[in-house]
């Protein structure tokens, strides 16, 4: 069979092997390009199928493919789908005894095995090098690649001395896969991995079946059961599998209890559970039909159920990066599907102060800072959500998508200048220290005790906002603390910031949402 063109021999092995009639997207394009012996750096949205990229080749050449992989939890569910499609696979970490280790090493020793999932660390054991270097070997597959740069959401300082393997293994093709990668974490890709003339694989991060929705939080349980009665069935027989992140194990184990309280199967997952507790728990949401899995984001890294329907957020994700992986969850069979979040003000204040008292190197820190404004702006735009979220994925939306939020019921934006300079002057006039429930009560004129004990009733601003009512003040304190305009202290106090000059000057004019809650409940799908 050697004889056929490597694109031939590839089709045949991804029938027989797979039982798939064809490629998806690039896959053939990349899958050629390592059997003929070529580096690659492949960027592929979760789902998009990168396992085929490595796996497949690892079949074609001579040798066993090593998969780099910090996901030790999932590398027997790997190795366990791909021997029951035939293929000799093996997986090497600290899961293993020591004698289920020497097993496989021996094995590799033999030449039995096509694949072999290896954590970092193992890997860079002179002892396992050396024993890759006795074996002859088809490629290295480095998965999660994005895990080689600080700037990325999940640096893996093992991963920073992979640079090893083009020195010990200079003529073994090495694939680099991630499904988050901007700018930055892929020139770190680059240089670290040393792919610099590597061809780059880009897919497109469209997916087009997920409706991107988000809307004010109020009170986000009743706001998340009336989502889920009203568009995802639950209840009864039949109601959608759903992913609900939350912050803190806390919030999740209430939320569990909440939705279970008004008879909507849920269950709980969270890095606090024992791990007997969370295998339970995720074989349960893989198999049984319509589960709702509330957890913190330590769930669903290499979950594969195509029929999730929805995934929640109660509690904002710390990026774009964080929120498109998790939303990616959804919907992965193609089908209609939702991608919904509640957030407020405090999400906000607490997301800043979490990062504001990390302590990361300044650098890091203003990274993170920066993806975390864009996330925000996210939240506030009133343009399209798909092109808001492709475009820092960069990648460009022509047209509005008509099939999100803002997209479905246009919101409507205003000139707030004058309403950003009232809220902005009573925290200024305030001192620079109260919260958003303080400041509304000024601008709207409140004589609570706590504003007359402070004297606050005399001054100037003090009752100028009573043309709006109290949510809006809300909003806008939120919007201006999402564009930078304030600041939140450690006690939720507000100040501002000195962009906010430019602002109280009247040097530039502010747009604002009106306000997102007017709009939301209409862009519910109809009946279907
Ligand atoms: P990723 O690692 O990019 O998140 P996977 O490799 O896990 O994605 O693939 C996602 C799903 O798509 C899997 O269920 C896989 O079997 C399926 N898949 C991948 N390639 C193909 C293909 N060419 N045809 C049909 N299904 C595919
Ligand atoms: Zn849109």
């Amino acid at each position: 069979p050697s004889a056929l063109p490597t694109a031939d021999r590839a089709l045949n092995v991804l029938q027989r092997v797979w039982g798939y009639p064809a490629f998806r997207g690039v896959q053939g394009e990349i899958i050629e390009q390592v059997v003929e012996g070529g580096n690659a750096l492949v960027l592929m949205p979760t789902g998009g199928g990168k396992s085929l990229c490595y796996q497949l080749p690892s079949l074609l050449r001579q040798g066993v493919g090593v998969v780099v992989s910090p996901l030790i939890a999932l590398m027997k569910d790997q190795v366990d789908t791909l021997r029951q499609n035939g293929v000799r696979a093996a997986y090497l970490n600290s899961t293993l005894t020591a004698p289920e280790a020497r097993a496989v090493e021996d094995a590799l020793q033999r030449g039995e095995l096509d694949l072999l999932y290896v954590a970092p660390e193992r890997l860079l054991l002179p002892r396992t090098l050396d024993l890759l270097g006795s074996a002859p070997v088809a490629l290295f597959a480095i998965d999660e690649a994005h895990c080689v740069s600080q700037w990325g959401h999940d640096f893996r300082p093992e991963y920073q001395q992979l640079g090893v393997l083009p020195q010990r293994f200079p003529h073994i093709p090495r694939v680099a896969l991630t499904a988050t990668a901007d700018d930055r974490t892929r020139a770190d890709m680059k240089s670290v991995l040393h792919l610099h003339d590597a061809p780059e694989f880009i897919s497109s991060f469209d997916r087009p079946n997920i409706q991107y929705r988000v809307m004010l939080k109020s009170s986000p349980k009743t706001q998340l059961v009336e989502f889920i009665r009203e568009e995802h069935g639950a209840g009864s027989a039949g109601g959608d599998a759903g992913i609900v992140y939350c912050l803190s194990r806390k919030s999740v184990e209430d939320t569990a209890k909440w939705l279970q309280a008004q008879g909507i199967a849920a269950v709980a997952y969270h890095a606090g559970l024992s791990p007997r507790e969370r295998s339970h728990a995720q074989e349960r949401f893989l198999n049984e039909e319509g589960l709702i899995v509330v957890a913190t984001v330590a769930f669903g890294m290499g979950i594969d159920k195509p029929n999730v329907r929805f995934v929640a957020h109660l509690d904002l994700p710390k990026s774009m990066e964080g929120y498109y992986q998790e939303t990616g969850r959804a919907g992965r069979d193609g089908l209609p599907s939702t991608a919904w979040m509640v957030y407020g003000l405090s999400d906000v204040v607490n997301v800043r102060r979490m990062l504001a008292q990390s302590d990361a190197p300044e650098d890091v820190k203003r990274v993170e800072s920066a993806k975390l404004d864009a996330l925000l702006t996210y939240c506030e735009t009133a343009a399209c959500r798909r092109q808001t979220l492709l475009s820092y994925f960069g990648e460009t939306l022509r047209e509005p998508c008509g099939n999100c939020d803002t997209c479905l019921t246009p919101p409507q934006a205003r000139d707030m200048t004058r309403e950003a300079q009232m809220a902005l002057s009573a925290v200024v006039r305030t001192g620079n220290r109260f919260g958003a429930a303080h400041i509304t009560d000024v601008l709207l004129g409140k004589e609570t005790e706590r504003i007359v004990a402070l004297g606050h009733h005399q001054l100037p601003t003090f009752g100028v906002g009573t043309a709006h009512d109290d949510r809006t003040w809300r909003s806008v304190l939120r919007q201006l603390v999402s564009l930078g305009y304030l600041a939140a202290d450690d006690h939720y106090g507000l100040n501002a910031t000195p962009k906010s000059r430019a602002l109280l000057k009247g040097e530039t004019r502010l747009q604002l949402r009106e306000d997102a809650l007017i709009a939301q409940t209409s862009t519910r799908k109809k009946e279907k």
